[in-house]
């Protein structure tokens, strides 16, 4: 903070002799301030609070202090050691993650897996990790919605809201105009980028109303039959869910990081709209595991 009470202190300084710009030097004053890691977390966290998280996530703070100034943030959906070394080239110390890189804890800190690779040079590097995972999926305008909104979808709902209206678990609304199946599913190539999609048929023959799930949505078909979408779109569908569907519903399955990609727009989008001065940078790492040839 030593760079932030200097110029806190010029500039009260300055004002004393030139009141006429005051509020020009509040407002440099406090684009100068430095951000603590503490503050971005907590803006994020006011978007999708951590209650929110299934009983079986590890969503919030992985690795760091959160005390520490936060020189900038990368975001990613998934935290490699690809990611990190990004970081630290662009001298960002806070990594923003969809998925947790610790989930399922870890019992030593050796360099065998690439978790425990990871966690070493985090904190070699003063790096600080953060994933807003399924908090993100739960909240309002979150995940599912962000998908939604790509497709310019309107009337917008929970597929399954919680009781008490805090939040749900995907979506379902209509598309801007009805589309042939076919249609449809190139159409979702190309927005979201992918050379293939996954589906299975119904008897449909015109698709307007869609649910979707960003990630593992399969949890959520029998709901989207009950809402009467004409398509359920997620990111993966287990191989016995596709069976026994062809007079409910069209199911597509985009690929897990695919159908997440927005999720780094949407990250974006909180962080620059509540600090407008803090850099902010999507990872040019391709996280996804999975390749298709
Ligand atoms: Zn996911």
């Amino acid at each position: 903070m030593i760079f932030g009470s200097l110029f806190l202190h010029v500039l009260s300084k300055k004002s004393k002799f030139a009141p006429q710009y005051g509020n020009l030097e509040v407002k440099t004053l406090f684009a100068l301030r430095l951000m603590k890691i503490k503050e971005v977390v907590e803006a994020l966290e006011k978007f999708a609070p951590l209650p929110l998280q299934e009983s079986y996530d590890n969503a919030g703070l992985q690795i760091g202090i959160t005390g520490s100034e936060c020189s900038g943030a990368l975001l990613c959906l998934d935290v490699t050691e690809a990611v990190i070394n990004e970081a630290i080239q662009k001298g960002l110390n806070l990594i923003i993650a969809h998925h947790p890189l610790l989930f399922r804890g870890l019992k030593r800190i050796a360099d065998e897996t690439y978790v425990e690779r990871c966690v070493r040079l985090a904190i070699r590097h003063d790096i600080s990790i953060y994933a807003a995972h399924t908090n993100l999926d739960n909240t309002v305008d979150g995940v599912s919605h962000e998908m939604a909104r790509k497709l310019n979808m309107t009337d917008l709902s929970f597929l399954a809201p919680l009781s008490d209206g805090s939040g749900g678990s995907g979506v379902i609304g209509r598309l801007a105009k009805p589309y042939t199946p076919h249609e449809l599913l190139q159409h979702l190539k190309s927005v979201f980028g992918v050379d293939c999609i996954q589906y299975s048929p119904s008897v449909q023959t015109t698709i307007e109303r869609v649910a979707i799930c960003g990630g593992s949505g399969d949890f959520l078909i029998e709901r989207a039959v009950e809402c009467g979408a004409d398509l359920f779109l997620t990111g993966e569908i287990g191989y016995h869910h596709f069976f026994g569907r062809e007079n409910d519903i069209w199911l597509a399955a985009l690929g897990h990081y695919q159908s997440e990609r927005y999720t780094i727009d949407l990250m974006q989008r909180i962080l620059t709209r509540e600090f407008p001065q803090l850099p902010v940078l999507m990872t040019s790492v391709n996280t996804n595991p999975i390749r298709y040839i």
